[in-house]
């Protein structure tokens, strides 16, 4: 799948990603998420947009993690948009904690960032100064306030 902003590759040591088809400039509009199915239950490949609704598609279900990623899932506007500029042909990585509370599969992360969490399982299990450091979507900060009132040992 190809198209004038990004293209899914089949070609990654880790299977499947996104590339930029383009240069795209911060805050460019990269995918319209609107399309997406609604999966029946959370996936490895869904994503978690709020309200109890994972989304599946094309256009999240190659998007890689990363922990200095260069696009933000807004599940509010349904789009996926650029954090920075981005070059051409370079790998389009969200940080699955920003719209993931608990993951269905966590894995070990190789992103090789400075601040990388280790092993990716959400935000649920992510330290909150690392939360900090990233765009998150209201669905997943509610969790965060709710779950410090509580007294929740994070
Ligand atoms: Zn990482």
């Amino acid at each position: 799948m190809r198209t004038n902003t990004f293209e899914i590759v089949h070609d990654r040591p880790y299977g499947a990603g996104v590339m930029a088809s383009q240069p795209l400039a911060k805050d460019r509009v990269i995918a319209d998420l609107t399309e997406c199915a609604t999966a029946d239950e959370p996936s490895i490949y869904t994503i978690d947009v709020g309200d109890g609704r994972h989304i599946d598609g094309p256009q999240v279900r190659y998007l890689n993690h990363s922990c200095a990623p260069n696009v933000y899932v807004d599940a509010h506007l349904m789009h996926v948009r650029a954090l920075r500029p981005i070059a051409e042909g370079e790998e389009l990585t969200f940080f699955y904690p920003s719209t993931e509370w608990d993951m269905v599969g966590p894995f070990a992360c190789l992103c090789g960032a400075a601040d990388c969490v280790g092993t990716v399982t959400g935000a649920r299990n992510t330290d909150t100064s690392v939360l900090r450091h990233h765009a998150l979507n209201r669905h997943v900060e509610e969790r965060i306030k709710a779950a410090s009132a509580a007294g929740v040992t994070r």
